[in-house]
């Protein structure tokens, strides 16, 4: 690795006894400084907002969200990502000047890229050539690079190729987050949303509801939940095309369906190693007009522009608060919002997009007005 090379190479440290300083001592200081600057800016961006979600002032039930697109790089993908990297750092497989590969043009790259360049390591993006434009856009302005994998489906062989030729790190979310986050994701998402409902009339949540990409989010709050014996239950929703609801479902560890997930974050073409089914008390299949059908309407009801997968779990909630009204159960329901809408605005916010898709949200849209006005939920 060229950062041994460079600790090899190093003269003694000229202190005041003049002691030799070994490479390693070289290595390790670097380490501690990179994940130094990395506890810095968590610390620097806090807690995301929890917010009270309006409901009608009649009704038992609470429902709250937790804003992930207040993340430096507008999603929850940034505390993953920082997670890989302390992780990495403290596993020494990063070290001064490792390149750092991703196999993505999703969220992952952009907060890759800002964090790599934070800490002044090289990073870089295979992507397949659709996504290549726009995020060439966003992040070789950070300093990152982005190759073409060609087919799409060869993106993540040629991103370990690339990280093996590089002597880098390939930094493969699928398999890596939800470890880090466990190991090195310190306060998780989890820690923070139950400190922040501490001060509420219902500390301890019904229901937590999240998508599952990686799947690290949905691992976090899992492993709280058992770790503390807390009463709530995890319920993840999954858009169509998903293998992780029949996966789950059928108790089929390497369920596959091949076909992408439209919802971007969420929903996988197979079981990955970072979802874990048994930390999933609930899952909840939402057809993707639903979706943005909830991706809208939460817009319209907290003037928040959040993704599509925050639509999905708002549609996941509407299930469950409807379960909670009709048994007079009071308590909350949390949903994770996982980014903003900005990606969104040449597909979910296009309408021409959604017809060319034979997505119609119309009436999940009237669904959800009449659950929000007069608790009766009937998705049909
Ligand atoms: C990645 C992602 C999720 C899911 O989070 P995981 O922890 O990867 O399961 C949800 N929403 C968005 C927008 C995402 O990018």
């Amino acid at each position: 690795m060229p950062a041994d090379e460079q600790g090899d190479t190093e003269r003694p440290g000229g202190g005041p006894d003049a002691a030799p300083s070994p490479p390693h001592a070289r290595r390790h200081r670097w380490a501690g400084r990179a994940v130094e600057l990395l506890r810095a800016e968590a610390a620097a961006v806090g807690p995301t907002p929890l917010l009270r979600y309006p409901l009608p002032s009649a009704w038992g039930p609470r429902l709250y969200l937790k804003d992930e697109s207040a993340q430096p790089t507008g999603s929850l993908k940034h505390r993953l990502v920082r997670a890989m990297f302390l992780h990495a750092l403290a596993d020494g497989r990063i070290t001064e000047g490792t390149p750092v590969v991703v196999a993505t043009g999703g969220a992952v790259a952009v907060a890759g890229a800002a964090i790599a360049g934070r800490l002044g390591v090289p990073f870089h993006a295979v992507v397949p050539r659709a996504a290549a434009p726009a995020l060439t856009a966003r992040i070789e302005p950070l300093g990152a690079q982005v190759t073409v994998g060609d087919p799409p489906a060869a993106v993540h062989a040629e991103a370990a190729r690339l990280a093996e030729r590089l002597g880098g790190h390939f930094m493969d979310h699928f398999a890596d987050a939800e470890r880090a986050v466990t190991g090195c994701g310190e306060p998780t998402i989890a820690e923070e949303t139950f400190q922040q409902l501490a001060g509420e009339d219902h500390p301890l949540p019904h229901w937590i509801v999240t998508g599952a990409g990686t799947g690290a989010t949905a691992a976090a709050f899992g492993r709280h939940l058992r770790r503390h014996g807390l009463p709530t239950g995890l319920a993840v929703v999954d858009p169509e095309n998903s293998a992780y609801f029949p996966g789950w479902a059928a108790g089929v560890p390497d369920y596959a369906t091949g076909v992408p997930s439209r919802i971007a974050g969420i929903g996988r073409p197979r079981m990955e190693p970072g979802f874990v089914p048994s930390l999933v008390d609930l899952m909840v299949p939402v057809p993707d007009a639903a979706s943005i059908a909830a991706m809208r309407h939460l817009r319209a009801a907290t003037g928040r522009s959040l993704g599509g997968s925050s639509g999905t779990t708002l549609w996941g909630a509407c299930h469950l608060l409807a379960r909670m009204l009709a048994e007079g159960t009071r308590g909350s329901v949390v949903i994770i919002a996982g980014d903003h809408a900005e990606p969104y605005r040449h597909t979910y916010d296009d309408d021409a997009w959604l017809r060319q898709q034979g997505l119609d949200p119309t009436p999940h849209a009237q669904v959800l007005e009449r659950f929000f006005a007069t608790g009766e939920w009937s998705p049909g």
